[in-house]
């Protein structure tokens, strides 16, 4: 792998930073950014001032260039814009990364666009600094960097104190656990234990909880956790006792289902080893979905200026 990454890093005159690369390639800076093994996506970075050309530019790489370089997306920020493609094998990765990065600067260069300018503000670089922006590293006007990094950090710290609506939040995450159950309950009368049930649940619950009023913040996947297990092993009790409501109706006994729950429970080794089985897999599956979404509101919490950085 290491070995890989070196021979990239030679062939394209990049420098290494960890797993990641930087320098300039083609006359243009450029950057490849990539999580590990842990990353579903690949990042090749253009960190060029595009100016009046950035429709142009975009139209090109979203209508003509998606398709023809199998890129899943493309993001713009204020120092240059990013090609993402799902990370297969690291080789097949790269090889990708080579025609992506050689594309798209031949591309530039025919448009024009310079390459020798701050990604910021489009001037000329006399005098530049090696700064990290979205973990990407690039040289930049030093006053350029220190002013978005004190812009971003002021929206950060509007946000942080912006008012936040634990009720309202909490109810949203409340309906999002409600549909979770509905779903459970649906699959359950199909005969299914459903594993899809809580990550539905703890979806919805996360947009409703934010359109609601509630911040996004760590006490937001706290609650939506809670919230959406809970309900989820109530669906689960619900489901065994209309099961069990049901028997007994047919048989004609009277009586609280509850109650014949518990007694059955106590007295039939069978149904309680099917019962607590059922329960241990859906308490796994519960806790899978709850955690696939609270990893990915983790990653959209990620602040803007914990990826900005002065290097030396
Ligand atoms: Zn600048």
């Amino acid at each position: 792998m290491k070995k890989q990454l070196e021979q990239f890093a030679a062939e394209h005159t990049l420098s290494r930073n960890g797993n990641d690369m930087y320098g300039s390639y083609n006359g243009y800076q450029v950057s490849i950014r990539w999580g590990g093994w842990s990353s579903a996506s690949f990042y090749v970075g253009f960190h060029v001032n595009l100016g009046n050309k950035m429709n142009e530019v975009v139209n090109w790489l979203n209508v003509a260039q998606k398709k023809q370089l199998r890129i899943a997306n493309v993001t713009i920020d204020g120092s240059g814009f990013y090609c993402i493609f799902t990370n297969m094998t690291l080789g097949s990765s790269l090889k990708k990364a080579h025609e992506v990065l050689y594309a798209v600067t031949e591309y530039l260069k025919m448009q024009g666009i310079p390459g020798d300018v701050c990604p910021y503000c489009g001037q000329p670089l006399e005098e530049k600094k090696l700064v990290e922006d979205n973990y990407c590293l690039f040289y930049a006007h030093e006053a350029c960097f220190n002013s978005k990094l004190s812009q971003v950090e002021g929206v950060e710290s509007a946000e942080a104190s912006m008012p936040n609506n634990y009720l309202r939040g909490f109810l949203g995450a409340l309906i999002g656990g409600i549909v979770g159950m509905l779903i459970f309950w649906g699959l359950f009368q199909l005969g299914f234990l459903a594993s899809i049930s809580s990550l539905i649940g703890a979806v919805v619950g996360s947009l409703l909880y934010t359109k609601f009023g509630g911040k996004n913040n760590k006490m937001k996947i706290v609650i939506i956790a809670i919230v959406v297990f809970v309900l989820t092993a109530a669906a689960f009790f619900l489901c065994y006792l209309q099961v069990v409501s049901d028997a007994m109706a047919q048989a004609g006994v009277y009586g609280s289902a509850l109650e014949m729950l518990g007694y059955l429970l106590e007295t039939d080794q069978e149904i309680r080893a099917a019962f607590w089985g059922d329960f241990a897999m859906s308490i796994i599956f519960t806790v899978v979905g709850i955690v696939v979404v609270a990893m990915s509101m983790v990653r959209q919490q990620k602040k803007v200026s914990s990826g900005m950085k002065k290097h030396s």
